[in-house]
């Protein structure tokens, strides 16, 4: 579904991605793993045409999507929650559900309002609530939320963990296997290697924006690997 081949990319003169290889089908999820720096929100926003990308390709669905402007990526439905949970402050949570709505593809699962609470169930009882007042586990529901009512067919998570409550994280932990249940791929930059453990089927390590190990889930976080080691279990 979504395949980087070689890719080198950065930002101006600066490369931070060297020869990336990495592939995300559908409804399967991957986990970028890597310590801070180690390029795995520059692998995300070059995934949506954020960076400067200066080798190699990037396909979606099979088409060469390198160089593509954002909102053209975005049209083919990719799907991008970045690390500062984007909400509209002033608007409730039906209005920003409202705001994300896009007509159904016929290749992807479809998300309304019924659809995309089920998912996350502790939204409906803060419908009315403006954005702003929610905790930042909530925001970040509301993210993910609001991006499905755009009906990504590939969704990117930058860091979805950080900063929330451990309780919110587990019902994050959960809506997302829903999601990917629902046939939506899912590629995420997590550090918070439980929570990545919970979700992934695959993980991918970078290291000095290389990928530099690559596996089933269980394999890489197995006593004695390499991912182990760098996450120090
Ligand atoms: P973190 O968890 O700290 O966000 P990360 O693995 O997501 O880490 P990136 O944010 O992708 O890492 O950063 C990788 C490298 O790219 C770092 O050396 C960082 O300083 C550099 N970098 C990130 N954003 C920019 C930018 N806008 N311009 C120049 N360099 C950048």
């Amino acid at each position: 579904m979504l395949r980087f081949a070689r890719v080198n990319a950065g930002y101006g003169s600066a490369q931070v991605l060297f020869e990336l290889d990495l592939a995300v089908e559908k409804g399967e999820a991957v986990a970028l793993i890597g310590r801070n720096g180690a390029g795995k929100t520059t692998t995300l926003k070059t995934a949506i045409g954020l960076t400067r990308l200066t080798g190699g390709r990037v396909e979606f669905d099979g088409r060469d999507i390198t160089g593509l402007a954002t909102h053209r990526i975005a049209s083919l439905g990719l799907g991008w929650v970045p690390e500062d949970r984007r909400v509209f402050a002033r608007l409730s949570v039906w209005e920003n559900l409202d705001v994300g709505r896009r007509p159904p593809r016929p290749d992807a699962p479809e998300w309304d309002e019924a659809r995309v609470l089920d998912v996350f169930p502790h939204l409906k009882s803060l419908l009315d609530r403006p954005a702003a007042h929610l905790s930042g586990g909530e925001q970040q529901m509301l993210t993910v939320a609001r991006t499905l009512m755009t009906q990504p067919r590939l969704l990117l998570l930058d860091e979805p963990s950080e900063g929330i409550a451990p309780k919110v994280v587990e019902d994050l932990a959960e809506a997302l296997a829903g999601v990917k249940a629902a046939g939506v791929g899912i590629l995420l930059s997590e550090q918070n290697w439980r929570f990545a453990a919970a979700l992934a089927d695959r993980a991918v390590l970078l290291e000095g924006g290389r990928a530099v190990g690559e596996g089933a889930m269980a394999e890489l976080t197995a006593e004695g690997s390499r991912l182990a080691a760098v996450l120090g279990l």
